[in-house]
């Protein structure tokens, strides 16, 4: 990694975070020449601003135009190597996405300079604020002044302490008793301290003189305490003692380590011995690691049949071979559970990237990573940028599942960047599921990827049985609305006599009610987005679930006066209230965005769960992904029609999806499990193949609809959004679009521009265009013209958004 550039080169091409779709040329100081590398991040002057670009490649000119000179560097070592670079542009290509905001996404966290505004107290401010002499303002002003008295703040931390600070600060600064000050602060964490550091005396310096004190002390301290000691805890004893500790580590006076992530226990399992089809697919896999060559293999495996097992052996057959491995999880599944298994399988060796981490312990991992020191990444969807070295295994564990694609720019699908990134190392992929995407699948079947069938639950563990509701019958029979059958009702009441758990699924977009005034019809409509507000009774609000927006609950019509209002549909809150009027002892949680927001809330409840503490588990699409709790032996699903009639060529496939993996959740234990699916469309081939647990079944009456339709995997698709504030703005945008696109290019099929399935959302107007077309490379043409007419037209950044396979269309 450290040998010295052959040449030193006096331009340099840089990938800045700006939506712009180009590289820009600087000027390198000269100081610079023979330092830069591509894949160094580099600080530059843009217009008024300072941004930290990566810099792509350096050269010699000749340059078109005056260049401007790079203010600094970043790193001596350059954080993206040549294999990340490629894949950068490949996803930038592919994507139809900057590669400047493609690379910013690629780093654990960009480094980036953040303005802010800072507050502090002028002379006057600071009598007022001693003396209280605060007439007509309020407690808040108070509040806000006493802040600013121990010391100055910034707009962030203030609006975060105290209601309608910006308003607030906005009076004082008009008295003169505040000041505002805007600063540019440097955020780097690839550069600071790393979190868990640990410092260690190795011997001592020839002539102190040239120390400084506070290095001096650190110095002697750790010589008279040996072994190795927590930077952050030395900072308490020695002042500056991360600072020091990184000089000292420099000269070579002590050793540097960051220390290993701690192991989550409780999780330990005794290595098992696999079962004949597990064997088959590790073999396989095992085999086509040795040879060195890319190879993508699908293992489909029923709910329940050990895919994670084959995963752990793959994994331990590669770093048998000296290779590293990658294994992708969605989100919501990497659990202290499943970070568990990983430690007690790979100890130290293992490196865990997870959104939820903050900045400082992503670097951590990030940094342990690219020094090889662990050689298993477990991550989510941005994981796939980890700085793995010497890469020979690639795994996506739940590769179906959405939380895969980003859903801003770059819109890239983790999945598919996997594939293409181990493809570029000669490495081995490994796409897992019981329900794969139909994509995937039809790759599988084309010969693309080799497919790897696990088609039992381990121990020969019977699939869950299923039984299907039709609703309808039960309103007519029962003459009541309730949310559960008597069959569900029962069986839960059953699992509570026996001592075993059952699992709910309740999907939200369902369950939630909405306010209707009888005399004139009017709905309560979210202020930003054209949806109705839902009805949350226990905070007494209407909220808004896409933008977030909140108001209190009206007591009178907004638009007519008339006071008879009225709240139809389900609440989730209901279905609650329901069931502890059905089941008044059973021990209830909620497990959706509401109950588990916060660190740590969601695990907390899991665990509870696990431990036996909660006999029912209601929760939406959370609760299906990947959990493995052996006494769950009942699932129910609530209403299993939602979701189907979205406009949405893959509605069928979600449900699909969903309710397969809800059920895969009943009956993982020693005791058979049971799931009743409620719904008022029986006889949708989803919902029927669903119960069946009919994989294939499902994905041949799937892959016909797609083929008439000419859907994916038949053509190569992608969503171009318009959004502007003003409806006839994003109107008259996305008509601008629609006649560049008349007569449509060769071999692409154009749909629309239409109105988004939600018109408005945040404030914003949304028109979309929908385009299909028979080959990839036409499509990325396409799409290129439109963004370069963007550009041309000086569109505001967030006008146009391009989402090439896309994986919902609303
Ligand atoms: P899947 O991901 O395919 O739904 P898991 O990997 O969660 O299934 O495995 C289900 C359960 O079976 C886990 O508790 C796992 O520890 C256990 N298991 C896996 N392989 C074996 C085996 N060969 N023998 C016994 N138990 C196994
Ligand atoms: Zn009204
Ligand atoms: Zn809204």
């Amino acid at each position: 990694m450290s040998e010295l550039p052959a040449h030193s080169f006096r331009y340099c091409e840089i990938a800045l975070p700006v939506p712009v779709d180009r590289l820009f040329t600087y000027d390198l100081p000269l100081t610079l020449r023979h330092r830069v590398r591509p894949g160094c991040r580099v600080l530059a002057p843009f217009g008024s601003r300072k941004l930290v670009g990566v810099v792509v490649r350096s050269h010699d000119g000749p340059v078109a135009g005056d260049a401007r000179e790079v203010l600094g560097l970043r790193d001596e070592e350059p954080v993206l190597d040549s294999e990340l670079l490629d894949l950068a542009r490949w996803i930038a290509e592919y994507y139809c996405a900057p590669i400047g905001e493609v690379l910013r996404g690629m780093l654990p966290l960009g480094g980036e300079i953040r303005r802010s505004t800072q507050y502090s107290l002028t002379s006057s401010g600071r009598d007022v604020a001693r003396q209280l002499v605060l007439r007509p303002e309020s407690d808040a002003a108070l509040r806000l002044l006493g802040l600013l008295e121990e010391r100055t703040r910034s707009a962030t931390f203030l609006s975060s302490k105290i209601e309608n600070a910006p308003v607030l600060l906005r009076s004082l600064v008009k008295r003169g008793w505040v000041v505002a000050e805007d600063r540019e602060e440097e955020r780097d964490p690839l550069r600071a301290a790393p979190a868990r550091l640990q410092a260690e005396f190795i011997r001592r310096a020839t002539s102190q003189e040239k120390l400084k004190k506070g290095e001096r002390e650190l110095l002697a301290f750790l010589e008279l305490h040996p072994g190795p000691h927590n930077v952050a805890e030395l900072a308490l004893k020695v002042k500056r003692a991360g600072e020091s500790a990184r000089s000292l580590g420099r000269l070579e006076l002590i050793r540097l380590e960051i220390e290993g992530p701690r192991f989550p226990t409780g999780f330990e399992r005794p290595v098992p011995i696999l079962n004949a089809h597990q064997q088959a697919a590790s073999d396989a896999i095992q085999g086509a690691l040795e040879k060195n060559e890319f190879k993508t293999f699908l293992l489909q495996g029923v709910t329940g049949s050990g895919k994670t097992e084959v995963y752990l052996r793959s994994i331990e057959a590669a770093l048998a071979l000296g290779k590293n491995a990658l294994l992708l999880v969605p989100e919501i599944a990497l659990t202290p559970a499943v970070a568990g298994q990983f430690f007690h399988r790979f100890g130290q060796q293992v490196a865990i990237l997870h959104s939820a981490f903050g900045d400082a312990e992503r670097a951590d991992q990030w940094r342990r990573i690219r020094n090889g020191h662990a050689g298993c990444v477990v991550g989510t969807r941005s994981g796939v940028f980890a700085p793995v070295q010497n890469l020979g295994l690639v795994i996506v564990d739940e590769e179906h599942d959405g939380s895969y694609k980003q859903q801003e720019t770059p819109r890239y699908h983790g999945r598919d960047v996997a594939l293409v990134r181990a493809r570029n190392a000669g490495a081995v992929a490994v796409l897992g599921s019981a329900t794969p995407g139909i994509e995937t699948r039809f790759n599988a079947d084309h010969g693309k990827y080799q497919m790897l069938r696990l088609p039992e639950r381990i121990a020969r563990r019977p699939m869950p049985q299923v039984q299907v509701v039709d609703m309808r019958l039960e309103f007519l029979e029962t003459k009541r609305q309730d949310s559960f059958a008597r069959k569900l009702l029962e069986d839960m009441e059953q699992r509570l006599a026996q001592g075993e758990q059952t699992m709910l699924l309740l999907n939200r977009r369902g369950f939630s009610s909405f306010m209707v005034c009888r005399a004139c019809g009017e709905r309560l409509l979210c202020q930003n987005c054209s949806i109705v507000l839902t009805h949350h009774r226990r905070d007494r609000r209407m909220l808004c679930h896409l933008c977030g927006f909140a108001e209190k609950i009206p007591s009178a019509c907004p638009k007519c006066g008339s006071d008879k209002i009225q709240f139809l549909g389900t609440g989730s809150e209901r279905v609650e209230d329901e069931l502890h009027r059905f089941l008044p002892t059973a021990r209830i949680a909620r497990l959706d965005r509401d109950s588990a927001s916060g660190k740590g809330a969601f695990e907390n409840i899991l665990r509870t769960f696990r431990d036996g503490e909660i006999d029912i588990l209601v929760g939406t699409q959370m609760i299906a992904k990947g959990h493995d709790i052996p006494n769950v032996t009942l699932v129910g699903v609530v209403l299993a029609d939602i979701g189907l009639s979205l406009p949405d060529f893959r509605a069928a496939e979600r449900s699909f999806q969903l309710l397969t993996q809800a059920a895969g959740r009943a009956g993982r234990g020693a005791t058979p499990g049971h799931v009743v699916i409620q719904t008022l469309n029986p006889d949708h081939y989803a919902i029927r193949f669903a119960a069946e647990q009919d994989y294939d079944g499902f994905y041949s009456k799937e892959i016909e609809f797609r083929k008439a339709l000419r859907y994916p995997p038949f053509a190569a698709f992608a969503n171009v959004l318009v959004r502007a504030a003003k409806q006839e703005d994003a109107l008259r945008m996305a008509t601008q679009l629609g006649y560049l696109l008349n007569p449509a290019p060769d071999g692409v099929r154009v749909l629309g521009p239409a109105e988004a399935p939600v018109l408005r959302v945040r404030d914003e107007f949304r028109y979309q265009i929908l385009l299909k077309a028979a080959k990839r490379t036409t499509l990325r043409d396409t799409l290129r013209t439109l963004r370069a007419f963007a550009e041309k037209e000086k569109w505001r950044s967030t006008a146009l958004v391009i989402d090439v396979d896309p994986i919902t269309l609303m």
